[in-house]
């Protein structure tokens, strides 16, 4: 496996080799990523992970707490990654990604990217479009692999790919839990166990909405949005039930009748967390 931390070394292993299939991270890594790994694995001749904390999508581009507590293990991050099958690790640098500091040029979300998590991270999507843009125009994979556990950034990507023409196929890969039901998030590390079992209460509201969902009874958002926010240290941040494609809000109380998507964000202790569920109409 080779650890390249210069374009030119990237640019210059993939200059003849096809199928390439890309993972792009900002390493702490766990099963989440893992997954995403094994799918790049199975369909590609060679699989490039990327690892890089991207300053662009962090509120004021990096000078904010969560960038600089964002957790760091580049040399556990590579072990595990060479164990998964990878063939080429991309860990640049922020001034080797960004020579010259901050780019002019950005890729811009507009609307899509501005709802839900964009309202809360104000230009979080356009500097993730933006990262993302560079590692296809340095990678030029064939395909690339993003958890659906960010389902806004999957939509962005998709939206990102249709309208600037990026020749990737845009895979999304099921979002991988813990034994309690927590989605794994590099986050989870700043958890403490007692945070952590305050945490269970937002896959619990999911899961609880796909039961109603599935056996045709009234959703009640609002007692959803109730039970996170009267729930033991836990914050909500939002709850919403959204076109699963658009992510424009369905206004669904009642009795699910087309497929949906329900995100949420909390904050417990000083993590934010996000989780999401697709849920489908009884039939
Ligand atoms: P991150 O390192 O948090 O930027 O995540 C890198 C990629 O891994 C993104 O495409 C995430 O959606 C994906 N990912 C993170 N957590 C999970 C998870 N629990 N299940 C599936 N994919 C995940």
């Amino acid at each position: 496996m080779l650890v390249a931390t210069t374009k030119k070394e990237l640019v210059d292993a993939l200059r003849h080799l096809t199928s390439i299939g890309l993972v792009p991270t900002m390493g702490a890594l766990h099963q989440g990523h893992a997954s995403l790994v094994k799918a790049a694995r199975e369909e590609n001749d060679t699989v490039v992970a990327s690892i890089f904390v991207n300053p662009l999508q962090f509120q004021d581009l990096g000078d904010c707490d969560d960038y600089r507590n964002y957790p760091r293990q580049l040399d556990q991050d590579v072990e595990l990654l060479n164990e998964a099958g990878v063939d080429i690790v991309f860990a640049p640098s922020v001034e080797e990604m960004y020579p010259g500091g901050l780019p002019l040029v950005w890729a811009r979300t507009g609307s899509i990217g501005s709802k839900l998590e964009g309202e809360s991270r104000p230009g979080h999507f356009d500097g993730v479009a933006t990262v993302v843009a560079k590692l296809f125009n340095l990678v030029r994979p064939d395909r690339a692999y993003f958890g659906q556990k960010d389902a806004q950034q999957v939509a962005v990507i998709r939206r990102l790919v249709a309208d600037l023409d990026f020749p990737v196929e845009i895979r999304p890969v099921p979002i991988i839990r813990g034994a309690d039901g927590l989605a794994e998030s590099s986050r989870n590390q700043r958890l403490s166990s007692i945070d952590r079992e305050h945490a269970l209460v937002l896959p619990e509201v999911l899961h609880d909405l796909d039961h109603r969902a599935k056996s045709g009874e009234p959703l009640r958002i609002e007692d959803a949005r109730a039970r996170l926010a009267n729930s033991e240290g836990v914050t909500l941040d939002h709850l919403e039930i959204v076109d699963p494609a658009t992510l424009e809000p369905l206004g669904v109380d009642g009795v699910l009748k087309t497929p949906a998507l329900v995100v949420a964000a909390i904050f417990v202790g000083p993590v934010r967390l996000i989780d999401n569920i697709e849920l489908h109409p009884h039939i």
